[in-house]
């Protein structure tokens, strides 16, 4: 039977990454996140272009607890609810904790972490209803280790990890896997959007940015692909990780390791 991946945050990065994976595959898609209405337009008929599922584009707002539901509502009256969930979306901001401004951290709770639970919830009931599901959240290596100035996001980050645990043990006998994915740096927008910022707060050059503090703490000294988190959020969703739950697997070029 033809799957449905619903991915938040996928007009771009890794959720469309994602999005291109599984719509290889044959999946129904539901695509969501931010743009152009032509750039989506672009997105949603590339991601059409790749298999024989449905493709449709929603557009909520992942710190609009309303809109998440009719996301979750429009792809269960549209192919019958969700098979694979994949919680993406996520923001980015970095200022030292005195300055950090209220309205960031308040953002970024919602998106990185809220989001995923107004999600869970409402697609686990079909789930659990077909005896099959898969939930990969995106998270971070800052699920696992801080760097300094990212406060908001590495709570964020930290918080998902604990959800993914929670949520598996109470889905672990209906068939339903839920982990998460640590990657390091990936060369996305959201990546790319660091590297001013990060110049101006440290007082260094972007070059510096690049080699002296991402590229640092990553030992084998690449960033990511996301095509490479892509293949390893497919391996989540098959069949073969039906005993992969309630954990975390990293992809940070050793980062963690230190
Ligand atoms: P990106 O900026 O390329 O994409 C983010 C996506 O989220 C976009 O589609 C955007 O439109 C969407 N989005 C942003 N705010 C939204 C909102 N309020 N509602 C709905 N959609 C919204 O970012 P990315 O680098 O591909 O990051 C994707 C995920 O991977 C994030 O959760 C991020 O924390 C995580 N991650 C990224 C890296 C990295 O190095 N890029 C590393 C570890 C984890």
């Amino acid at each position: 039977m033809t799957k449905t991946a619903v991915i938040t945050g996928s007009t771009s990065g890794i959720g469309l990454a994602i999005a291109k994976a599984f719509a290889k595959t044959g999946a129904n898609i539901v695509l969501n996140g931010f743009g152009a209405a032509d750039e989506i337009r672009m997105v949603t008929d590339e991601v059409a272009g790749l298999g024989a599922g449905a493709v449709l584009h929603h557009p909520a707002d992942m710190t609009k607890p309303a809109e998440i539901a009719d996301l979750m509502a429009t792809a269960a009256a549209r192919f019958g609810g969700t098979d694979i969930l994949v919680n993406n979306a996520g923001v980015q901001f970095v200022e030292k904790i005195e300055d950090f401004p209220v309205e960031q951290w308040d953002r970024i709770i919602a998106i990185n972490l809220s989001s995923s639970f107004h999600t869970i919830r409402a697609a686990v009931p079909a789930m659990k209803e077909k005896g099959w599901g898969r939930i990969v959240n995106i998270a971070s290596a800052h699920g696992l280790v801080a760097s300094p100035f990212k406060s908001a996001y590495v709570a964020a980050k930290h918080g998902i990890m604990g959800l993914t645990k929670t949520v598996a043990l109470e889905v672990a006998e209906n068939g339903i896997t839920v982990n998460s994915i640590c990657p390091g740096y990936v060369l996305t927008p959201l990546v790319e959007k660091q590297i001013p910022d990060q110049a101006r707060t440290r007082g260094i050059t972007e070059e510096q940015v690049i080699n002296d503090v991402m590229l640092k703490g990553q030992p084998t000294k690449k960033f990511i692909t996301v095509e490479q988190v892509a293949s390893l959020a497919l391996y989540l969703a098959s069949n073969d990780a039906a005993q992969i739950t309630g954990t975390h697997v990293s992809m940070d070029g050793g980062w963690t390791a230190q």
